[in-house]
């Protein structure tokens, strides 16, 4: 019998190699961006159509290749990054198994434009299915374009199995964030179908951190640093207070690239222990720096997943210097009480009838590890805390106070401003101008007044979709609104929707909407500020993304017009908050997630008077 092994072809190796290397479009991003890091580029522009199925394009300024390195870069094993295998386990780069390009090649069409610093002229090379349809000189600027035309056109069981656009971008999004962050000393811009998805300065980690994330995160995050000789540790973690019920952000970046490890996590959770509400999951951005000899990243096709050599040690240097960062920042609680403690220790009016905001306080001799002295410690500051406490309401009367005859007959009296009110069932009181606390049979409930008005807002919202109306009231004076072009893109695309929420609004030339009429409820709002905050939200959750459109824009209508922590609220108008967040489908949580009510029970407080 004839012999019947026979070596596959090398464009049908590469497809099968390209199975492991480019599961989605997400992958082939990944790969294009890393080669440019490796390249040394300062600057890494990604641009993509249709969620990567049409183009997926990585403009980098870095070392550019030779014309025969560019030619030699398509072939399989091919690698400036390695010569020999013990090159394995002082890797620092990023790519090194030379397949990339070479599977990328085998299924879809490639162009790649690349010049070496220096260099007179650059050299275009085309590629479609492994085969090569054109090689040239060109002119190009210094530095690698590589252009990835319809993924999977040849391999059309893949190309069917991808899932809808918004769910692979959002899958590209999260590689693109993965090597953006670790690397903020990088400009990186990032477009989809010519909307402007993220555009970031080079900077320090923190701003790179406001700039994937929104500038809200200047104020939630806690730096965290250790050096010691097993590892560097650096980053930040995020205020438990704004943790989240999903997964929330959870980033390790091992020698600057993004890992995935359950232990590492363990770790950082278990520090949050007790500050975290039991649902909630720490979030986290840390860089962590080893030795390249002590891990072994080449055990996944992928890569996200290491092993450590000293992973035990590394999991205590990571969890005691997380709960020192949080102690420092005086996070920890310094009261025997439970998380809600706060809630009682704040006065109902300030003494000056001033609002402050609150300071974070620096404990930069804070320590986890003195246990000997910590709970001396803690008995001090207890004391310190309750004596606070005592004066404040000495000195400004009882501001709250909770009679127990009154608590017997389940109900709350709140004393301020000489307005005694007698225990009713509907009363209402506001805390803070951001919290509306009301009676409840078992005992009291406390409501979130931007959140709950979200709730309603959004079910409201999305109830217009499916009437496909909604109240409007007509401008008296049309205002116009000029959009950059992105932002005019995308409007138009969603110019149905936004019609449908109650606004009124049609094209008027070059990039500019004329509003003639903005949903009922929105008086005090200006048309024009109102749809821009709309438009700056959709963007921003089109990142945070999981939604489709009309999820979106309820969301960001709901976020846009809340009523806001900070704002006065009448007997009246909590009254209606609580009749509507009632009248909701999920009254509970805000479009978000977050919990927009709390309840505190009689034997809550009980408990806290040792009764
Ligand atoms: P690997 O990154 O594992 O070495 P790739 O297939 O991704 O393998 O790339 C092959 C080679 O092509 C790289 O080793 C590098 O020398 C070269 N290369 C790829 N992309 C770029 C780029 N953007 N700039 C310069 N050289 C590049
Ligand atoms: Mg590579």
């Amino acid at each position: 019998m004839a012999d019947i092994i026979q070596l596959l072809p090398d464009s049908v190796a590469n497809q099968i190699a390209a199975g492991e290397v480019v599961q989605r479009p997400a992958s082939a991003v990944k790969e294009l961006m890393e080669n440019a890091l490796d390249a040394g580029a300062k600057s890494i522009k990604l641009i993509v159509k249709d969620a990567g199925k049409t183009l997926i394009q990585v403009i980098d300024n870095g070392c550019g290749m030779s014309e025969t390195d560019a030619r030699m870069s398509f072939e399989r094993h091919a690698t400036s990054k390695i010569r020999k295998a013990d090159d394995l386990f002082a890797i620092r780069t990023m790519g090194f198994r030379g397949e990339a390009l070479a599977s990328i090649a085998a299924i879809a069409q490639v162009e790649l434009k690349t010049k070496r610093i220096g260099d007179e002229l650059g050299v275009r090379i085309e590629i479609e299915g492994s085969e090569l349809k054109a090689q040239e000189v060109c002119s190009t600027p210094e530095g690698t374009s590589f252009s990835i035309k319809n993924l999977f056109y040849n391999v059309p069981a893949r190309r069917n199995f991808l899932k809808t656009d918004s769910v692979e971008l959002r899958h590209i999004i999260d590689e693109f964030q993965r090597v953006a962050i670790p690397n903020p000393e990088i400009e990186f811009t990032f477009h989809h179908n010519n909307t402007e998805i993220f555009n970031l300065p080079a900077g320090n980690l923190k701003q790179r951190l406001m700039g994937v994330f929104g500038n809200s995160y200047n104020s939630r995050l806690v730096p965290v640093e250790e050096n010691t000789d097993i590892v560097k540790i650096k980053g930040f973690v995020i205020k438990p207070e704004f943790s989240k019920r999903t997964r929330g952000e959870q980033f390790f970046f091992l020698n600057k690239r993004f890992i995935k490890n359950s232990y590492l996590h363990h770790a950082v959770q278990s520090a949050f222990e007790q500050l975290l509400p039991s649902d909630s999951f720490a979030s986290y951005f840390l860089m962590l720096d080893v030795n390249p000899k002590t891990i072994d990243i080449n055990i996944h096709p992928t890569k996200t997943e290491v092993k450590f050599e000293d992973e035990k040690a590394i999991y205590a240097f990571l969890r005691s210097t997380i709960k020192k960062s949080l102690g420092q920042f005086n996070i920890a609680p310094s009261l025997d009480f439970d998380q809600e403690a706060h809630l009682y220790n704040m006065p109902l009016k300030p003494v000056d009838g001033i609002i402050k905001q609150p300071t974070i306080k620096v404990d930069p001799t804070y320590n986890p590890f003195k246990t000997e002295n910590f709970s001396k410690e803690k008995e001090l500051s207890n004391r310190a805390n309750w004596e606070k406490m005592y004066t404040r309401h000495a000195n400004n009367q009882l501001e709250f106070e909770i009679k127990k005859e009154e608590t017997e007959q389940q109900s709350i009296s709140a004393d301020w401003d000489g307005d005694l009110h007698e225990s009713a069932p509907k009363i209402t009181y506001q805390l803070h101008n951001k919290y509306i606390l009301s009676h409840i049979k078992t005992g009291f409930m406390v409501i979130d007044q931007q959140g709950a008005h979200e709730r309603i807002l959004y079910e409201r919202v999305m109830e217009s979709f499916e009437k496909n109306k909604s109240a409007s009231q007509q401008e008296l004076f049309p205002k116009t609104i000029e959009l950059n072009t992105a932002d005019f893109t995308l409007v138009k695309e969603l110019q149905t929707e936004i019609n449908a929420i109650g606004f009124d609004i049609s094209e008027f030339g070059k990039n500019t909407f004329v509003i003639h009429g903005i949903p009922a409820d929105t008086s005090d709002c200006d048309s024009v500020t109102l749809l821009e905050g709309l438009i700056e939200r959709y963007k921003q959750n089109l990142i945070e993304l999981k939604s489709n459109k009309r999820e979106n824009l309820a969301r960001a209508m709901a976020h846009s017009m809340a009523i806001k922590s900070g704002k006065y609220l009448t007997q009246e108008e909590m009254s209606t908050i609580i009749d509507e967040l009632f009248a909701c489908k999920m009254p509970y949580s805000t479009p978000s997630g977050k919990a927009t009510i709390t309840t505190f029970s009689l034997e809550d407080l009980d408990r806290r008077f040792n009764k």
